[in-house]
């Protein structure tokens, strides 16, 4: 494919009359890994539900592999390849963790990620499967939520709020798995609080501020100190 994986282009998006999104432009080569940071409420939430289509663009175009999807239903661009991990993770809570997984496998446009393949990223699933999901930590259920996304097969796979609610050791269990994938050439847009994180987990930085983007800079290009000014609005 040439060309990249993912184009945004001057995307809005609006709660009622509140712009989250503003004029948005950006690409993700296939392979790149993308951390999302920013401010609460700078936007991140609504773009990657945007992207996904769990939220209306109002104007601006998304394209995945040169195809719009803009005008597509959220179900639609789960069959295009892309996977969204929301924010609270969504989870069934009396389904087990084998049968939360399964639930997406049938939607799958590929089948390069199947179950093994998945629990070989996700190790510390395999004793849990037979566990109701209302009963795994905070790590186990984002584990079993970014697992769940995998099977369904995408191109693009993003992820809110990563670590949200996780204890240190929770959030390096499910770092060192993301990072199994980044290195299987998984394209990630990863939405991180954690700045340290959001930095060594990614090819490539993105700071949103007041729905715009203020920084975009290869992770190793940029300081940061200098993240932490384009949060914060400080030049
Ligand atoms: P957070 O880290 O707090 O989730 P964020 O960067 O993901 O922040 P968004 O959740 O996208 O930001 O929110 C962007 C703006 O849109 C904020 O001002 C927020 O208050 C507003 N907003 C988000 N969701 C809604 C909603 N459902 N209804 C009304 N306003 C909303």
């Amino acid at each position: 494919m040439n060309g990249p994986l993912l184009t945004v282009t001057h995307l809005t998006a609006r709660h009622g009359l509140l712009t989250a999104v503003r004029e948005m432009s950006l690409t993700v080569r296939a392979g790149e890994v993308v951390s999302l940071v920013g401010a609460n409420g700078a936007g991140k939430s609504t773009l990657l539900r945007t992207i996904a289509g769990a939220h209306p663009a109002t104007a601006g175009h998304i394209a995945l592999g040169g195809r719009d999807v803009t005008g597509m239903r959220a179900y639609q661009r789960v069959r295009e390849g892309i996977a969204l991990v929301p924010e609270g993770r969504r989870l069934f809570p009396d389904l087990t963790v084998e049968e939360n997984l399964l639930v997406a496998a049938g939607r799958s446009r590929t089948t390069r990620w199947d179950l093994d393949r998945v629990l070989a990223a996700f190790p510390m699933l395999r004793p849990l499967l037979r566990q109701r999901a209302s009963s795994l930590s905070g790590g186990q259920q984002q584990a079993t939520a970014i697992a769940r996304a995998l099977l369904t097969g995408p191109r693009l796979l993003l992820v809110d709020e990563v670590s949200l609610g996780l204890s240190p050791a929770a959030v390096a269990d499910v770092y060192a798995s993301l990072a199994t994938l980044a290195a299987e050439g998984v394209t990630m847009i990863l939405v991180e609080q954690d700045l340290t994180r959001a930095m060594s987990a990614a090819g490539r930085v993105v700071c949103l501020r007041e729905g715009q983007m203020v920084l975009a800079q290869p992770a190793d290009a940029v300081t940061r100190q200098q993240v932490v000014d384009a949060y914060f609005g400080i030049r």
